[in-house]
């Protein structure tokens, strides 16, 4: 991508989602994320990330709207992470997913040595720090794995997360009621 003017660097290290915003979708996410995990759970049993995919997208168009950004394509892919070893053999670099300035949006499945579907969070996890990419391109025109670029990602993962863990806490009661 060539060279990073420092301004820019710091424009994107500075910058934070409006809170407000945060709070809206958080608010409406509440049923979407039960439908994340419902589709996840269902793509680790047979194998086919159809409805997993609709309520990602899910997921994403409600961040779009609820931070003005465009939307952009969505690809979920059933394979193992591309990855490399080192001459031990031992796997040094994977990637979970990725979202370049013109392309889509795409998020491995599977591990990369296992091959086994990878777990709810960190499928969530992927698909929020993808989105944040998407963000920045969209917003500044750029993106970069700075601080500020992380603390984005966190006041997303870290409500989405909780509701998650009370979404599974109340299904475990459900269950033994
Ligand atoms: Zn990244």
């Amino acid at each position: 991508m060539g060279l990073r003017p420092p301004r820019m660097f710091r424009r994107l290290d500075r910058a934070r989602l409006e809170r407000r915003a945060v709070a809206h979708v958080m608010q409406a996410w509440g049923n979407s994320l039960d439908q994340l995990r419902q589709d996840h759970a269902a793509f680790r049993k047979c194998g086919d990330p159809v409805e997993l995919h609709r309520s990602s997208e899910a997921i994403l168009e409600s961040l779009n709207q609820a931070f003005y950004v465009g939307s952009r394509p969505l690809e979920l892919c059933d394979q193992p992470r591309p990855h490399r070893r080192n001459r031990q053999g031992k796997v040094v670099e994977e990637l979970h997913g990725d979202c370049t300035y013109g392309g889509s949006i795409r998020v491995f499945l599977r591990t990369a040595v296992r091959e086994q579907p990878i777990a709810l969070l960190t499928f969530l996890q992927t698909l929020l720090h993808e989105w944040v990419h998407h963000y920045d391109y969209q917003a500044f025109g750029d993106s970069v794995h700075c601080g500020g670029f992380y603390r984005r990602l966190a006041q997303l993962y870290g409500p989405a997360r909780d509701t998650l863990a009370h979404l599974a806490e109340s299904s475990v009661e459900k269950a033994r009621s």
